[in-house]
């Protein structure tokens, strides 16, 4: 159990329904993947061989954007604790108390939250094959719940609470660097390689992940439990898991775009540690 008591939430920046369910044809959709890739937490597209769909649905199961938008609509506190949409519904509203109180100018994402395909408003069509992403056109986080599953059974993830809150909170990371101009800073430094401009904005999403950890469970406005240590080693299972060393299987850094798994668990601590955004400067660091 991460969330504590129970009551409602906010869903209003919540939405599971509109855009989704078709894949756009044609020759835009690379570019589109292109584009979008640098700001995902993880690519399973890439190390699952692109076998389209996997884990796309549960059960066999396809879930329409109305099933989703009523299950959102339904998600309590109480909820938060067993759901997983409900999960990451009650995540978003936790970053949205948090990210006020530490920079200037904070304005709420919006987050979607899709099952197979989604048509984003500034990032084109994605499928779910993409995993969780921000979009900056159009300010909003996108997740198919089912890339959890994928996460903890093919990628070595953690399906514990936390290890999937902080793939919640690695997106909003993307939303506050877009808020603080940071985004056009890191495509200026390039899209891959060991300190390119890609490593080190979604080093850094992990470092706001971790300062988001830091102060989620504090204060009267506190919306987790007290963190335990079992908890912050979920996420560190996670984020070793998505390391692109780990994810690849070799050490040849040429084509990384996240980081290695050391860099991106060192950077998640960094942040967690110092509760300081002001901390997460992978920009000036010598050393990542
Ligand atoms: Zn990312």
């Amino acid at each position: 159990m991460t969330f504590r008591g129970d009551g409602p939430l906010d869903t209003s920046g919540v939405s599971g329904s509109g855009g989704g369910g078709r894949i756009a044809i044609g020759g835009g959709v690379g570019i589109i993947v292109a584009i979008v890739a640098v700001l995902f937490g993880v690519n399973p597209g890439d190390i699952l061989g692109g076998g389209g769909g996997s884990g796309s649905s549960v059960a066999g199961q396809s879930t329409s954007d109305q099933q989703i938008d009523n299950q959102i609509r339904s998600c309590t506190i109480a909820k938060a604790n067993t759901d997983t949409i409900c999960r990451i519904v009650a995540t978003t509203n936790s970053l949205d108390r948090v990210w006020p109180t530490l920079i200037e100018g904070y304005v709420k994402p919006k987050t979607r939250i899709f099952a197979q395909s989604v048509t984003t408003d500034g990032c084109g069509t994605a499928s779910s094959d993409v995993g969780p992403f921000y979009c900056p056109g159009d300010q909003t986080a996108y997740f198919d719940p089912t890339f959890f599953a994928t996460l903890a059974d093919r990628l070595g993830g953690s399906d514990a609470p936390l290890a999937q809150e902080y793939v919640v909170a690695h997106e909003f990371g993307h939303h506050v660097q877009n808020l603080m101009g940071t985004m056009d800073k890191a495509q200026r430094l390039g899209s891959a390689g060991p300190t390119s401009g890609s490593v080190r904005l979604e080093l850094q999403a992990d470092c706001y992940a971790g300062v988001w950890a830091y102060h989620a469970d504090k204060g009267p406005d506190a919306m987790l439990e007290p963190l335990t240590q079992q908890q912050i080693s979920d996420v560190i299972v996670t984020a070793k898991a998505i390391g692109d060393d780990t994810l690849s299987g070799n050490n040849d850094s040429e084509g990384w775009t996240h980081g290695s798994s050391a860099q991106r668990v060192r950077w998640f601590s960094t942040g967690y540690q110092s509760g300081d955004p002001r901390s997460c400067d992978t920009f000036s660091a010598r050393s990542l």
